[in-house]
């Protein structure tokens, strides 16, 4: 397909705005209503016959704070020093971070949440303490990553940052996206849907100048005076770029985003001369509670040894996976912290017994590993230690009510969430780059079209995408506003 149109063979433009925005979900709003209130003229092109796109499927938690806190965070009594949330993200995604991405976000989260609220999206003032992925109390603020967990909880003062729209469980992006259309619509942007980009115009100076859509079965030609801002999702759902970007993960993942996730405005930004990076970094679901009892028993590998800290978040777990041999691992339970995991339904019992050896011998594992496992384990664990991995001492119980069970959590059985983290390389104000790191003229990305804060699965916490997705699409948006 040709993704380069030189902009001076068109000879007639079918539509004229300022600012251009490609992709009508979190990233793309945000970048419309920020360029509106900058006061372009601004047309959104949504491939799909309505908006929202992964944002709308998403529960809509945000990963903010610093500044002191956010206004949520305050009123219930909670400090988070700008100091402190930069130390933690930047212990989350270690040598990957983009450290001038990561300071501006921490600079400007707690604004980005008056934002939010102060276009109509509901806060509860409650804080859900508990150990799930998203709170189904209705509170909006609780723990989404790896604050409270090692190294993490050494590096930087466990704070909690998953701020999610009150009363909507998983459904916090219904809620967001219904308010952010609405106020879009109302501040006067063209918005034309089952309108899809497949291609930039693009000057002999190199400038993006426009681009080509394909709407009502043709090819239309639109001039953007300021700028094109490229917010079209990323690309789980692109067979061929997930075989060659994440090939472990396209091979047994469930690819979790909407249907247009196909990385077409990754492909148009580096057809533009843009590179792409961090594409073989994805988010991987491998959710080990709730019931968060689960979190007392340990996690072996096909060698029957421990690899992690069983108190970790979700992704962090799904990555330590990813690089266990065979992709396998197993939960060693008791019948005290036994259940069925709330978000997985494949898991299965590969072993039961009255003790541990007959587990072991049941499930193949090499003889005297898991029993070796187990015994250091439950030694430690009785005085609130555990000198491997560090456990917290809340989740520390010596593993001793018979019968005992080993689930199989492997990745081919779990078929664990997934989407992807690699995208263009920008600015934090959009502006996309080439290798060099040089600007393209014209040319902005933002959410997961652009490799943003999140950047790997270790570090991943929730709320890290839509956070990134709308606080970047705004910083997009008024950049190319500011074009004259
Ligand atoms: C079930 C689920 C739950 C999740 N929960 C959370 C959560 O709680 N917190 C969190 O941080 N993250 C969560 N995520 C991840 C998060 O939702 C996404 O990563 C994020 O919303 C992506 O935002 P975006 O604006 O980049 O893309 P999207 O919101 O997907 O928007 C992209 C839009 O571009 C359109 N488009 C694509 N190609 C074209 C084209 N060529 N021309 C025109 N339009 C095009 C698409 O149709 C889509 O509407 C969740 C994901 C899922 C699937």
């Amino acid at each position: 397909m040709q993704r380069i149109v030189e902009f001076e063979s068109i000879e007639r433009f079918d539509h004229r705005t300022g600012v251009l925005v490609c992709g009508f979900g979190g990233a793309g709003a945000s970048a419309a209503l920020e360029a509106r209130r900058a006061g372009a003229a601004v047309m959104v092109l949504e491939r799909f016959s309505g908006g929202g796109g992964s944002t709308m499927l998403s529960a809509c938690e945000m990963y903010l704070g610093g500044n002191g806190g956010t206004r949520l965070q305050r009123e219930l009594g909670i400090e988070d020093s700008s100091e402190n949330f930069y130390n933690y993200l930047m212990a989350c995604f270690g040598e990957y971070a983009d450290e001038a991405r990561v300071r501006a976000y921490v600079d400007g989260a707690a604004e980005h949440f008056d934002w939010v609220e102060g276009l109509g999206v509901p806060y509860k003032r409650g804080f859900f303490a508990g150990r799930d992925v998203v709170a189904l109390t209705g509170d909006s603020l609780q723990y989404t990553g790896n604050e409270r967990s090692f190294p993490f909880s050494q590096i930087a003062t466990p704070v909690p940052r998953g701020h999610l729209p009150a009363d909507s469980g998983h459904d916090g992006g219904k809620t967001l996206m219904s308010v952010l259309l609405k106020r879009v619509a109302e501040s006067g942007t063209d918005i034309r849907h089952d309108a899809r980009v497949n291609a930039l115009l693009r000057d002999r100076g190199g400038r993006i100048r426009g681009v080509v859509a394909r709407i009502d079965n043709r090819n239309v030609h639109i001039l953007a005076t300021q700028g094109v801002i490229l917010a079209t999702g990323g690309f789980i759902m692109n067979e061929e770029m997930t075989r060659r970007h994440i090939p472990e993960y396209a091979s047994y993942c469930t690819r979790h985003g909407n249907p247009g996730d196909t990385g077409d405005g990754i492909q148009l930004g580096i057809a533009a001369g843009g590179h792409a990076i961090n594409m073989g970094q994805a988010f991987v679901g491998v959710a080990h509670y709730p019931p968060a009892q689960l979190t007392c028993g340990i996690f072996v590998n096909e060698q029957g040894q421990r690899f992690i800290n069983e108190d970790i978040y979700l992704s962090r777990l799904g990555h330590f996976a990813s690089v266990q041999t065979n992709h396998r691992i197993f939960l060693f339970i008791d019948n005290e912290h036994f259940s069925r995991p709330d978000y997985h339904e494949t898991t299965r019992i590969v072993a039961v017994g009255e003790t541990v050896a007959e587990v072991e011998q049941e499930a193949g594992l090499p003889p005297g590993s898991l029993a070796q496992t187990v015994d250091y384990y439950n030694r430690h664990a009785a005085s609130g230690e555990d000198p491997l991995f560090h456990k917290a001492r809340e989740w520390l119980k010596p593993i001793t009510t018979a019968p005992f069970a080993l689930v199989d959590w492997s990745l081919d059985t779990l078929k664990p969430t997934c989407f992807t983290l690699g995208g263009l390389d920008t600015l934090p104000t959009g502006e996309v780059l080439t290798a060099d790191r040089d600007v393209i003229p014209g040319l902005y990305a933002a959410g997961r079209t652009a490799a943003g804060i999140p950047r790997t699965a270790a570090g991943y916490a929730s709320g890290m995408s839509v956070g990134d997705a709308t606080f970047f699409g705004r910083m997009a948006g008024r950049q190319a506003a500011a074009h004259p």
